[in-house]
């Protein structure tokens, strides 16, 4: 049974905002995506009511989910703050978004004055770090899900949260397009495949309608995939992120608790300079750099097995040193690489005993290593 728009709007005729308006003439809610039972949209109010809101968001989500037919529903909350207006009251850390905040729809994090000891941890996940890139199509994705094997390789309980909302490629990648079901929690049970618990925005709303998210929408879902996910015990959760160095990005450096960041770039020159603004936003919010990783470093023959150095190869590994972070490793451009990755199938998986996988195993040793305190702590 599909739900309509105007179901969803009728399931919150009841709701009034905190100044008793009832909700749907507020104002405030941004276009219903309903499909296929998954229902999202975002409520956008101003950041200095933005705690009085969260009930009605509460009650909105609660009110949605009640109509027969729907399996998901995120109602996220966001804020925009009106030019001259005070900024809100912590946990937002005050170096956001210029005049945009986002909005934390949960518990506050307890804390000081650096933007990491404001975050408050995911129960259960030892380490949370980051695979980020400074901009598309650089194989950041790709990385993401074979260092994420990879570390499952090595032992570790992994997690993968597809956060890069404005063009989720982790359903491709993994072949998984269920919806998540809900516990008796009511929080979303990731999906597993490859002994990795999976989350993505992909698997809650067409790939359209992320798309066209703004930024700070971006932070309230990626804040609720975090947060209101059922990830269980895990030694490390890889975020893949969006790609970029804009303010939805820095913003998500920000607010997610991570314990480091492993950037992937290309070769080529540009790239690199996006990879240093990656760099730089990391270091900005204190967040440590595992490391560079260089992809489609070398094109490698899958016939001959020749290397050619097409992009010239070894840029990011003189960027890392130049800059003092890791170099973590090299991946060949190589159509086994992209194959496997197309077809569901990533390469770590399903060829273990290739050269590949070798190289995403060191890669994951590497960050392992880094991360040993943190998660023998845990
Ligand atoms: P991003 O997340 O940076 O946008 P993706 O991981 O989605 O990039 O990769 C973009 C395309 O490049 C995909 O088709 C993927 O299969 C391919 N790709 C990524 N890394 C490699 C590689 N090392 N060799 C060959 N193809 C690759």
């Amino acid at each position: 049974m599909s739900v309509t728009q105007q179901q969803v709007l009728d399931s919150l005729a009841r709701i009034k905002s905190p100044r008793g308006v009832a909700l749907a003439n507020a104002n405030v809610l941004s276009a219903i995506s309903a499909s296929d039972g998954k229902v999202f949209f975002s409520i956008n109010v101003d950041a200095a009511e933005a705690r009085a809101w969260e009930s009605v968001r509460a009650e909105a989500e609660a009110a949605v989910r009640a109509i027969p037919g729907v399996t998901t529903v995120m109602v996220a909350l966001t804020a925009e703050r009106k030019p001259g207006s005070a900024p809100p009251p912590p946990p937002t850390p005050s170096r956001g978004t210029p005049g945009v905040q986002p909005v934390h729809a949960h518990k506050p994090p307890q804390g000081g004055q650096s933007p990491m000891a404001r975050q408050s941890e995911i129960p259960g996940v030892a380490a949370v770090i980051a695979v980020a890139s400074g901009k598309g199509g650089v194989g950041k994705s790709t990385t993401a899900l074979n260092l994420a094997l990879g570390l499952r390789d090595l032992g570790l309980k992994v997690g993968l949260l597809d956060a890069d909302i404005y063009g989720p490629s982790v359903p491709r990648l993994t072949g998984l397009h269920d919806k998540p079901e809900l516990n008796a929690e009511r929080k979303m049970i990731p999906l597993r495949r490859f002994g990795l618990a999976i989350m993505s925005i992909g698997f809650l709303v067409e790939e359209e309608t992320a798309m066209i998210w703004r930024g700070p929408m971006v932070m309230s879902a990626v804040t609720q995939m975090l947060r209101d996910v059922a990830w269980g015990e895990l030694d490390v959760l890889v975020v893949d992120m969006p790609p970029g160095t804009g303010d939805a990005q820095l913003t998500l450096a920000q607010n997610v608790p991570l314990k480091g960041a492993v950037i992937v770039s290309t070769p080529q020159d540009l790239s690199l300079i996006d990879a240093r603004r990656g760099l730089a936003m990391f270091r900005k919010v204190n967040v440590p750099v595992l490391g560079i990783v260089e992809n489609m470093s070398y094109f490698q023959c899958p016939h001959c097995g020749t290397k050619s150095d097409i992009f010239g190869h070894g840029g990011a590994r003189h960027e890392a040193e130049k800059l003092g972070v890791p170099f973590l490793g090299e991946i060949p451009l190589h159509m086994a690489i992209r194959a496997t990755s197309d077809a569901g199938n990533p390469v770590v998986d399903s060829e273990p005993d290739g050269p590949h996988a070798a190289i995403y195993r060191a890669i994951a040793g590497q960050v392992r290593d880094q991360l040993k305190g943190v998660i023998a702590a845990a």
